[in-house]
């Protein structure tokens, strides 16, 4: 972030203003997190902060402190579209890019009102006042709200336990619980730093790890007896699901997070998608190993992107073509799929 932007936000903040805080469409805990604690920040400073959300976040999240008040547009645009016309600043979290907000994308691309950016997803679209965004050494956007409360905004004083909880849960769920995006120090020290506010590590990892359903558990054994594939000869795997899988198996938002990682748990395999049919679309997930960057393949072909080893993406033609698509430009992967890697 440059020193000039750290002095205008500076200046803008030491009077209360009228804050949007908005997050991403299937928001994670990452989006949550690090929503929450900056609105807990500004909130201490005297500002009135409302959190917007595109479309509800999964039950596994719901304990965070204060996510009863986030508002979603799905269930109330009205109120959604009242906070953004009335804020003087919009803060735009773990995106980087306005068709990742689904319903808030027009009423975000009209506001004329000043914005921030704080995100960790490569090249971000050139749109927003101010940007704190990188995407080479930071495993999460609440690695990102640390450095920001803490160190931009002088605010260390001002992070509390809640939300250092909020802060721990992005990181956690955006590394795997620190075990890929994660190759680097400053992501240590601030665990460490978010440690010493004595939160139950072991207590959160139960609360978003360990509150699965019986259908939840019983569609990932589904898929992973009966819709894992392997194409040994280009190191891919993928997974998929119908709209019927997702009936059958009494599909709750957020029971398929995390399925998409198993393809990539094989010893061979360098690159797996997971697609997922939804009412208008297919939805796709990508990830991968080593240099295989799946942000370009969903950037180039299915409307997406992301981080270098782990994306998402779009398609609107039906699962048996999609799928054909996919097939058949792994042809053109074959040769870097297949190269000799760490
Ligand atoms: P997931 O597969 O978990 O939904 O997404 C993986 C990563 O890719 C996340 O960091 C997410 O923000 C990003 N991502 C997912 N879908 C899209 C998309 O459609 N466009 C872009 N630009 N990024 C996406
Ligand atoms: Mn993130």
């Amino acid at each position: 972030m440059k020193p000039k932007d750290i002095c205008i936000l500076k200046q803008r903040l030491s009077i209360p203003q009228k804050i949007a805080i908005v997050i991403h469409y299937n928001p994670d805990g990452d989006a949550i997190g690090s929503a929450l604690a900056l609105k807990m920040f500004f909130q201490q400073n005297g500002h009135q902060v409302e959190i917007l959300s595109p479309n509800d976040f999964p039950s596994y999240l719901s304990w965070m402190p204060q996510s009863e008040e986030i508002h979603i547009a799905t269930k109330d645009l009205n109120s959604c579209r009242r906070f953004i016309e009335q804020a003087n600043m919009i803060f735009c979290l773990d995106f980087n890019a306005f068709n990742r907000v689904g319903l808030l994308e027009p009423l975000l691309s009209e506001a004329k009102t000043f914005k921030v950016l704080i995100d960790h997803h490569i090249d971000p679209m050139p749109y927003f006042d101010i940007f704190y965004s990188d995407s080479t050494n930071t495993s999460s956007t609440c690695e990102l709200i640390y450095h920001f409360i803490a160190e931009k905004m002088d605010g260390f004083c001002y992070i509390t336990k809640s939300m250092a909880e909020c802060l721990y849960v992005g990181i956690i769920t955006d590394t795997g619980s620190l075990s890929y995006s994660c190759n680097n120090p400053s992501t240590y020290s601030v665990v460490s730093a978010l440690v010493a506010h004595k939160i139950d590590c072991e207590q959160i990892h139960r609360l978003v790890y360990d509150t699965f359903s019986e259908s939840r558990i019983r569609l990932l054994g589904y898929c992973l007896s009966q819709r894992l594939h392997i194409k040994e000869e280009y190191a891919t795997s993928f997974i998929f699901l119908t709209k019927k899988d997702l009936q059958d198996f009494h599909y709750q938002q957020g029971d398929t997070e995390g399925i998409v990682n198993y393809g990539l748990s094989i010893k061979t395999i360098r690159f797996t998608a997971f697609f997922t049919e939804r009412d208008d679309r297919i939805r796709i997930s990508f990830r991968s190993k080593g240099n295989f960057d799946v942000n370009s393949f969903a950037r180039k072909h299915f409307n997406g992107g992301g981080h270098k080893n782990a994306s998402g993406g779009n398609s609107y033609e039906d699962m048996p073509t999609t799928i054909a698509k996919f097939e058949t430009l792994l042809t053109q992967y074959q040769q870097e799929l297949l190269a000799p890697w760490d």
